[in-house]
């Protein structure tokens, strides 16, 4: 099989075209064809001769692919569904969420996840597959409304920080000038807080972050996310505190709001300690029933008097909207399982 191109950072191109002989500038000749003009080809390359293009033709293949289905809510939410062909077939979705003064794309980096959120149905489907920062950035390149996007977030399918290499260098193209040149600003990635890659991000890319937190104590976030017992609640915080968010780098916790599990004063009380004086943002963020859960959703007023708690201790808290329900495209509904089984 041969290998892609797309996905290749401007350095993994100098290498490819130095091992085909072709002169040192055809890197940022093909980066220009595959990440601003977006051809489908190698044959659409015309800056590059003849000879060249058949000689990159013999080793390699561009590696887009379009969506295999979508599906689109009443709401305008879009949720379209990627084939992935390792070793075996895998699939993924991405969710294309149109707001009056923006788009984002959420999008998926690995096709199912090892992570086994209780309250997600990724987290119920096991894990098939990383992806590769090229099938990363297809979901972005490849959907009808790519043109209009303006802001990504890693928030689909998977645990970025569990696919840290292929997410960086994701993100490398989607921020640097030879790629997308999309500001860090527009860009987040969300973590249940896998601290030595959550560190690593930190140092590499200037992109937002925010933590899957849910829960203050150590204890009862176990009995949501499982696999978080390796990194606690406390040492997730801490780490946060060797850096500094209070400029452009924005740090934001979800919390997604459980009615009598995570959703009380006691709750509430022990969140703002464990954030005093932290440069943040906290996402509260209605819970979407799935099937077989003992998990409900919190009452309305409970959700309010969480919410101004947190804003009387100074915690900026914002309560977001749910989008695409119907088609099982909100938080923590994604899921390629049936295809599987
Ligand atoms: S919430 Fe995120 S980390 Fe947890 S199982 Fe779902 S996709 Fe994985």
């Amino acid at each position: 099989m041969k290998d892609f191109l797309f996905g290749k950072t401007l350095n993994e191109l100098g290498e490819t075209v130095s091992q085909l002989a072709l002169p040192r500038f055809a890197a940022k000749q093909i980066a220009d064809w595959l990440y601003k003009k977006r051809v489908k080809t190698i044959s659409e390359m015309t800056n590059i001769s003849l000879e060249n293009r058949q000689k990159i033709e013999e080793k390699f293949d561009i590696g887009v692919s379009l969506p295999a289905k979508n599906q689109i809510s009443t709401d305008g939410t879009k949720k379209y569904l990627f084939e992935i062909n390792h070793d075996k077939k895998a699939f993924v979705e991405s969710v294309y969420i149109p707001e009056s003064e923006r788009a984002t794309l959420c999008v998926s980096s690995q096709a199912g996840c090892k992570m086994a959120c209780k309250f997600c149905m990724t987290g119920r489907q096991g894990f098939q597959s990383n992806l590769t920062a090229g099938e990363i950035l297809n979901q972005i390149c490849n959907i009808p409304d790519s043109e209009s996007l303006t802001n990504i977030v890693y928030m689909g399918m998977g645990e970025p920080f569990d696919n840290i290499q292929n997410v960086l260098k994701s993100l490398e193209i989607i921020t640097s000038d030879y790629g997308f040149a999309l500001s860090p600003k527009r860009v987040t990635v969300s973590t249940i807080g896998i601290i030595p890659a959550m560190t690593e991000f930190i140092e590499k890319s200037k992109c937002h972050l925010a933590i899957s937190l849910h829960n203050p104590f150590d204890d009862e976030r176990l009995q949501l996310m499982p696999l978080q017992k390796k990194y606690s609640v406390g040492d997730i915080i801490k780490t946060l505190r060797n850096y500094d968010f209070s400029h452009q780098r924005r740090l934001s916790f979800e919390y997604i709001m459980f009615d009598k599990v995570n959703d009380t004063p006691r709750h509430s009380e022990a969140l703002a300690r464990l954030l005093r004086e932290l440069d943040c943002r906290v996402n509260l963020i209605r819970f979407h029933q799935i099937p077989d859960s003992d998990l409900r959703p919190s009452k309305i007023e409970n959700i309010d008097k969480f919410q101004k708690y947190l804003n009387s201790k100074n915690i900026l808290t914002t309560l977001r909207a749910s989008r695409g329900t119907d088609i099982l495209a909100a938080c923590g509904m994604l899921s390629t399982r049936e295809i599987y089984y």
